[in-house]
């Protein structure tokens, strides 16, 4: 079911231009061993999209070319891409801070041993889903099984160091809603969750980072069969917060696909609406050394009312 129309149509959402770049976010592949429900990227075991060799070179070229020194890997699950631990080692050599967007799940899978320790090692910062500390929310959103495992792995980074005071290893956790309303106060839930997942647990972290659903792929297609999509774009329109256009995350980021490809965010991508700039379509990694895409306008949609509705949402969880 095609969201698109319903998010273009009557678009009235403020423009915005970019600010400095900081953060390169690199999409590895829709491949995930996950299928979740609020999905934004569609992502799955039988997805086949996945960045090759010669796109994590060009990756590299930039980040060693470039002033952006934030590497923010995400999916899918970034980890199933065989060139993820290559491209984290090389760039953590070049003095890059790397993000991994992390499943939890994925620690566990076969093939993937010692991911945590790989990770503690190369000084990663692991930014990891979890949408409740209970476990029949989560399996509902996320499948059978999916807490207990998520519960494992957690504690299997809190004992490579990660959230642990003074390692420098850091694990934020990121909640979004389990259907169509706005994440609770951010600061509120994050001492839930350490009470709730310390207390049960034993689990450490650093951050709780709320985000809210975008209408888009999976959880805008389950709107639409809900007929719930018009409520919840009303909704996130109704507590627009203007305060929150100066911290949007594509002000400061450019996400790229699997094939090169450069975005104004993970959330454009998914839509297939390109970064823009004068004269050209659309952008690719290999044109972007030495342009400077400081005061270039966004493409902004009515979904982008998911970042900017109450607390605001970005990569780094709420903007206030
Ligand atoms: S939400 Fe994350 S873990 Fe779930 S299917 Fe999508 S990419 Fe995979
Ligand atoms: S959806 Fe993307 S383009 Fe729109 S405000 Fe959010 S980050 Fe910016």
């Amino acid at each position: 079911m095609d969201v698109l129309p319903r998010l273009s149509e009557t678009s009235d959402f403020p423009p915005i231009r970019r600010g400095r770049l900081e953060i390169l976010q690199v999409n590895l592949g829709y491949r995930c061993n996950q299928k979740c429900l609020h999905c934004h990227v569609n992502a799955g075991p039988n997805r086949k999209e996945m960045m090759q060799r010669q796109t994590v070179d060009l990756i590299l070229a930039y980040l060693s070319s470039s002033e952006t020194k934030k590497l923010d890997l995400t999916g899918g699950a970034p980890e199933l891409n065989p060139y993820f631990r290559g491209l984290v080692a090389e760039a953590g050599r070049m003095g890059v801070h790397v993000i991994d967007r992390c499943n939890l799940t994925i620690l566990e899978e076969p093939g993937q041993e010692g991911l945590g320790e790989f990770l503690a090692e190369h000084q990663v910062e692991v930014t990891a889903s979890l949408p409740c500390y209970l476990q029949e929310n989560v399996d509902r959103q996320r499948g059978n099984g999916v807490f207990q495992t998520s519960i494992h792995a957690l504690q299997r980074l809190n004992q490579a160091g990660y959230g642990q005071k003074r390692s420098g290893l850091l694990l934020n956790l990121v909640y979004n809603p389990l259907g169509p309303f706005l994440p609770p106060p951010q600061k509120m839930l994050e001492e839930d969750y350490r009470k709730q997942l310390g207390e049960r647990y034993g689990i450490v972290f650093n951050h709780l980072y709320t985000f809210a659903n975008m209408p888009i792929n999976r959880f805008g297609t389950m709107l639409v069969s809900d007929d719930e999509f018009f409520n919840y774009m009303k909704l996130l329109r109704e507590a627009h917060r203007d305060d929150n256009l100066d911290f949007v995350m594509c002000r400061s980021l450019v996400s790229i696909d699997w094939q090169g490809y450069v975005y104004d965010c993970d959330f454009n991508q998914m839509l297939g609406l390109p970064l823009t700039m004068e004269g050209r379509t659309r952008l690719h990694l290999k044109e972007l050394p030495g342009i400077n895409l400081e005061g270039f306008p966004i493409a902004v949609w009515d979904h982008c009312y998911g970042c900017t509705a109450g607390q605001g949402s970005s990569c780094g969880g709420a903007l206030h």
